[in-house]
């Protein structure tokens, strides 16, 4: 027979035996006791015995909110970004609700479930800052979100801006990665400049202001003459010559200067010499002259035009002059391999000649 065992008084942990509890089963005894915090609890004797039980479950409790307590961080800026963010994404009553959980934004499962997990991903958040997504209709996960102060989120929000430009639409930060402008400069473009196309296509280079408004009076030069060359088709303009009237696209083919006149230098003088006359004649009428704006706009077309091919001249004289420039040169080095052979003793011919079989 088992020795019953008296534990009257005993204590085990937090817990102090009063008296055995009778129990109908044979080996299982159990015990009333008194737990240091005033709760009385029946418990095994084996469980008092074997350590496993050390109070009437007020220590666990204690524990489990000690735990609680022990990242000390319930009350930090951390843990409130945290609760924030939870709130935006899943409290359908919190005032962000609407721009966060409403839009499909979401918490990974391992930050929802643990503030720990938050906290190891993320760090401490620095003065001034706040959770900040990289990509704003990206999720809240460790891959899309940093401390941010105000300022970088400022700035961040407006690289998250949507362009649209040659019919694709997307934010300035993918537009930067397309692009290979840094989206900063593209925002600070936007803003200063109002041009999608300047942002986009200017390369970084031309950041100065100067250059820009250069590069825009070019842009409007020639989006003025292609205003012009539109009304020449409309109104089917035509020039005068030493071979009859031509046409627009026929001012393309003549040269700059031709012995037998036919050029661009005299279609302007003709051009010239009209407007002239109708400028004299307003002199001593008030009739109004319809012809005026017609001749003028004949005239910047032909000058256009000269301008274009003396610039395309310019280029092939430049060219020409780079090819004379370095065929002289490949001559010069041609000579200098030559010497070189000469110079050779007879051994080091033959040597060569051997390489070559
Ligand atoms: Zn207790």
């Amino acid at each position: 027979m088992v020795k019953k065992l008296d534990l009257t008084g005993q204590k085990f942990g937090r817990l102090t035996a009063i008296e055995e509890v009778k129990s109908p089963e044979k080996n299982y005894t159990r015990w009333l006791c008194k737990c240091e915090c005033g709760n009385e609890k029946v418990i095994a004797r084996a469980s008092l015995r074997s350590g496993e039980t050390e109070s009437c479950g007020c220590l666990q409790k204690e524990e489990v909110s000690k735990r609680r307590k022990t990242h000390g961080l319930s009350r930090t800026k951390e843990y409130y970004s945290w609760k924030s963010m939870l709130n935006r994404c899943y409290n359908m009553k919190d005032v962000g609700y609407k721009n966060y959980g409403g839009r499909g934004i979401t918490v990974c499962e391992e930050w929802r479930e643990s503030f720990e997990t938050f906290l190891k991903d993320m760090g401490k958040s620095p003065e001034g800052s706040s959770i900040d997504r990289i990509n704003n209709d990206g999720n809240y996960c460790p891959e899309n979100c940093k401390w941010s102060t105000k300022q970088e989120q400022n700035s961040n929000t407006r690289q998250n801006k949507i362009i649209t430009f040659n019919g694709k639409t997307q934010t300035i930060s993918a537009w930067a990665r397309e692009v290979g402008i840094k989206a900063q400069t593209i925002a600070r473009r936007l803003d200063s400049w109002g041009n999608i196309e300047l942002a986009l296509t200017l390369p970084s280079k031309y950041g100065k202001i100067t250059d820009v408004i250069q590069i825009l009076n070019v842009l409007n030069k020639e989006k003025q003459m292609s205003n012009i060359f539109e009304t020449a088709t409309r109104k089917q303009y035509r020039y005068p010559s030493v071979k009859g009237d031509l046409t627009t696209e026929q001012l393309w083919e003549l040269k700059l200067l031709s012995s037998n006149q036919f050029d661009l230098n005299n279609v302007a003088i003709a051009l010239n010499k009209s407007l002239k006359a109708i400028t004299e004649e307003s002199f001593v009428s008030v009739k109004p002259t319809p012809g005026k704006v017609d001749l003028e706009t004949k005239l910047e077309i032909v000058k256009h035009i000269i301008a274009y091919k003396q610039d395309e001249q310019a280029k092939a004289r430049d060219a020409a002059d780079k090819a004379a420039k370095r065929e002289k040169l490949v001559q010069v080095l041609a000579n200098k391999q030559d010497e070189a052979l000469n110079n050779m003793s007879e051994d080091e011919i033959r040597a060569k000649l051997a390489e070559l079989e």
